[in-house]
């Protein structure tokens, strides 16, 4: 393809869910001289919050701080469904004159970057013509999440084509599936086992949630009082200021009690499981965990419906092993049968770095898996390459509005200095460990096809709001490990091609 007849923008935002929608705000509203686009392969902004249509789907994070900073969420549900997390992803792109920048069915395979030209040359497979398309770019800003959108991780299970009822992902529920009456069997015990649990309870025969170990859960209210209360006070804004502040601490407050006092954790979580289970119930079987409090994400259950379930009858958990699959069932290591007319399989995701982009720099590809995350949003020796990985120990997008903040403010520092490329140099010494430290088990599969860490400073991937508040949003842009150069070939250092 001639070079010309390519389209240039300076940002180039891959991915339409609340990452990415956020980035566009962030540029339009502090860049306002950048151009720029979102490409996003599905044929609907959200992500995740569209993808996913099991029943019963909703966060388990509070809407105050998963919501953007800009725009209040006013729903009054603090812990929300995914549908009216879609309305508020709708009316964020509407309010700010977004979807025009958005181009849909645009998968991103792979970006070239040259140093010559300091550019991005990005190839785009149009998903609904199956057309190969090129645009280049100043700075590819890769929102992509962090997971496969195609498939949902199961394990191998013996005799799974012995099952003669219907085997069901979360990932791809189907949308006319008649659960009524019927016996359902959900093998997992993660955030979306939690949710379908009591989801399904009141119109499946029974719902018994199948796990190999249990998981942490802590029953939240759905609704925050202070936050609904609020606003007649002290008007919405200020209101929801306020509510947020209030939970970024309350979210740090619970994280930090469980990171330093692990046993109390324990004892007052099993203290609340026990407080909504039946008197006698096995609560140490079922919902004691091997590990501590917040060395895996922690499921939230809004106003305990899961407990309910359990408590009226309609669910059970069990807790062992999956010997194989029946003709009717679950046949287990204890030597049980579990009979089911559905089983769902809420065995995780299957996790991706960068949307599965191959990435290339001056014709060398980036070998992802060696290179050391920046400031949590940019790579070592990756030039004009910036990324948004939230947090998972508390709200993803609380960090999605300071590294678009930062990023913002290096755009600005770069043409103030007349910059065009930059990258963060890694010193030749600095220690490594993984990015993700969450010790799941989809985690632990995956995490080698993703980025490092450093573990001190600007290369340590910081999960604090607080931490990163001061280096994101107060920090200076520069730093002795940033590399600026103010024409193509002068950023370039050996670096690069290493
Ligand atoms: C069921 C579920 C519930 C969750 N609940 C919470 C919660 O309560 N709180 C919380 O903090 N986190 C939660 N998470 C994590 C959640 O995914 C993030 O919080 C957040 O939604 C991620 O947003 P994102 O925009 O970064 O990524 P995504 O929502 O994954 O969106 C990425 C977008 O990029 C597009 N894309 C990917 N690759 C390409 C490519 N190559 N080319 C073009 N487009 C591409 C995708 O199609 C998608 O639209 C949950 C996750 C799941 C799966």
């Amino acid at each position: 393809m001639n070079s010309s007849s390519i389209e240039y923008v300076d940002v180039l935002i891959i991915g339409a869910g609340i990452s990415g929608i956020g980035a566009a705000y962030y540029l339009q509203t502090m860049q306002p001289g950048k151009t720029f686009a979102i490409l996003e392969a599905r044929d609907e902004i959200g992500g995740t919050w569209d993808l996913f249509r099991y029943p019963g789907i909703r966060s388990d994070s509070d809407l105050h701080t998963f919501s953007y900073e800009f725009k209040a969420w006013e729903n009054e549900k603090a812990i929300a469904s995914a549908e009216a997390i879609m309305a508020y992803l709708r009316e964020t792109v509407a309010e700010n004159g977004i979807r025009q920048s958005i181009r849909f069915h645009h998968k991103v395979i792979s970006a070239a970057w040259s140093t010559s030209a300091a550019r991005w040359l990005v190839e785009i497979e149009r998903v609904d013509t199956g057309e190969h398309i090129a645009m280049s770019c100043g700075w590819f800003f890769c929102a992509s999440g962090y997971y496969r959108y195609d498939e949902g991780f199961t394990p191998e299970f013996p005799g799974r084509e012995r099952f003669k009822g219907q085997i069901v992902h979360p990932q791809h529920w189907p949308q006319d599936l008649d659960y009524r009456g019927k016996r359902v069997v959900i093998i997992g015990s993660g955030a979306t086992a939690v949710t379908l649990v009591p989801a399904m309870a009141d119109t499946a025969g029974h719902v018994t949630m199948l796990q190999r170990s249990p998981t942490y859960i802590v029953p939240v209210p759905s609704e925050d009082r202070i936050a609904n209360t609020l606003p007649k006070l002290i008007g919405r804004d200020r209101a929801y200021a306020v509510t947020r502040r209030k939970n970024v601490a309350k979210q740090r407050l619970v994280w930090r009690f469980c990171q330093q006092y692990p046993r109390a954790a324990r004892r007052l979580i099993r203290h609340l499981n026990a407080k909504q289970l039946p008197a006698g119930y096995p609560v140490d079987e079922h919902f004691k965990p091997a590990y501590n409090p917040w060395d895996q994400r922690l499921c939230a259950v809004p106003d305990a419906d899961m407990f309910k379930a359990i408590r009226n009858g309609r669910a059970s958990v069990v807790t062992d092993q999956i010997d194989t699959f029946t003709e009717r069932g679950i046949r287990l290591r204890s030597g049980r049968e579990l009979e089911a007319d559905i089983i769902v399989t809420a065995t995780g995701l299957n996790l991706l770095a960068f949307g599965g982009i191959s990435l290339s720099v001056d014709g060398v590809p980036v070998d992802v898996p060696q290179k050391v995350a920046f400031k949590g949003f940019l790579l070592s020796d990756v030039p004009n390459f910036a990324y948004m990985f939230g947090y998972t120990n508390s709200s993803w997008t609380l960090k999605v509005g300071l590294i678009c903040e930062h990023f913002c403010r290096l755009l600005a520092h770069m043409d103030s200095h007349g910059h065009t490329t930059c990258y963060p140099r890694l010193p030749g010494s600095t220690p490594t460990r993984p990015l993700l430290g969450v010790t799941a088990g989809y985690v632990k599969r995956s995490v080698d096809q993703f980025p490092r860490q450093g573990v001190e400073g600007p290369w340590r991937t910081s999960m604090d709001y607080r931490a990163d508040h001061k280096t994101l949003r107060e920090g200076p842009v520069e730093d002795d490990n940033m590399c600026f150069g103010t024409s193509p070939a002068d950023a370039l250092e050996p670096a690069l091609t290493a």
